[in-house]
């Protein structure tokens, strides 16, 4: 039998809020409460918005907070390494090249004005569904999009007389193709969950039209090369979970398990985020201690029955 194995993967865009200490603590006890690992993975992508010095603060605000991690960090403990998505980037790409190789991937050079103007109409809740203005014709496979003779192509007619001046000079992004089809899983808190790609989102983003990789995709194969056994993470990402199974399936691994819990609001009933500066870790700290941020966390997460001073540690022993 594998052991259980948790992660908490953030961002390092900012400084940690309550609710981001809300995600660390109920992976690390799902984890830790049946004898499992919990690993740490820096989600630097994005390019313009990833600081180092935020993700050694969010390494030194786990480690005051007694969250402790036994695999990943900026150090990259451990076998699966390294741990942090910009220094992974070969691991993509050979993901990518077998994505690629099944025809399944094209390229889009839609702005976001087109593919606004161009989705479909009954999406009114401020997602954007793809809708497949780039697509080839025929259904896939496709032709590849990564082989040399493409690439030295799309090369000679980015630098080419003739080219159209706004997509000069700028990559397509590369999109993975949806079936017309439902995905389904099991969710802890959630329960039974049914996506259908073509609907929901349409053909999504692999990699951007700046070459960064996207999330999903980077997600995808960090969870499966890691070994992790289960996502713990806000309610916000369900529709991301079914496309990570489109990929889980197409790349040939096996999906985790997977528990998205209720994100929790601020007074104003709003969901928190970096710009809730009472709830920022930074702020938290210079009222409370760990022990009581931990059990404001433990609290908001429904873990213990009422606020009170507590180590991770702690909160395992509670079951009510
Ligand atoms: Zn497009």
């Amino acid at each position: 039998m594998s052991k259980k194995k948790g992660r908490f993967a953030p961002s390092p865009t900012g400084r940690m809020h309550l609710g981001n200490v809300v995600a660390a603590l109920l992976s690390w006890v799902s984890a830790k409460r049946d004898g499992g690992s919990w690993l740490l993975r820096i989600e630097d992508l994005d390019p313009q918005r990833s600081r180092y010095e935020y993700a050694r603060q969010i390494e030194d605000d786990l480690s005051r907070l007694g969250l402790d991690w036994d695999e990943g960090g900026l150090d990259g403990i451990g076998q699966a390494g390294p741990y942090v998505q910009s220094m992974r980037g070969e691991f993509y790409e050979e993901a990518l090249r077998r994505l690629d190789s099944q025809g399944l991937l094209y390229g889009c050079t839609c702005t976001r004005a087109d593919i606004l103007a161009t989705q479909a109409p009954h999406q009114s809740d401020g997602r954007v569904v793809y809708s497949g203005r780039c697509r080839p014709a025929a259904e896939p496979p496709f032709a590849s999009v990564l082989e040399p003779a493409s690439a030295a192509a799309s090369a000679t007619g980015e630098a080419g007389e003739g080219s159209d001046p706004l997509t000069a000079g700028r990559r397509p992004a590369l999109r993975v193709a949806v079936g017309d089809e439902d995905i389904r899983f099991v969710d802890r808190y959630a329960g039974e969950c049914v996506y259908n790609l073509r609907r929901d989102c349409g053909d999504f983003i692999v990699r951007r039209s700046d070459g960064a990789w996207a999330y999903q995709l980077a997600v995808v194969v960090d969870d499966a090369l890691m070994g992790v056994t289960e996502v713990v993470r806000g309610e916000d990402l369900l529709l991301s979970t079914a496309q990570q199974i489109h990929l889980y399936r197409l790349l040939g691994y096996e999906p985790p398990e997977f528990a998205h819990f209720p994100l929790i609001t601020n007074a104003d009933g709003q969901r928190l985020s970096k710009r809730d500066r009472a709830e920022s870790l930074e702020s938290l700290f210079a009222r409370y201690t760990p022990r009581e941020i931990i059990g404001m966390a433990a609290y908001r997460a429904g873990l213990i029955p009422e606020p009170m001073p507590v180590g991770p540690g702690e909160v395992l022993g509670f079951r009510f």
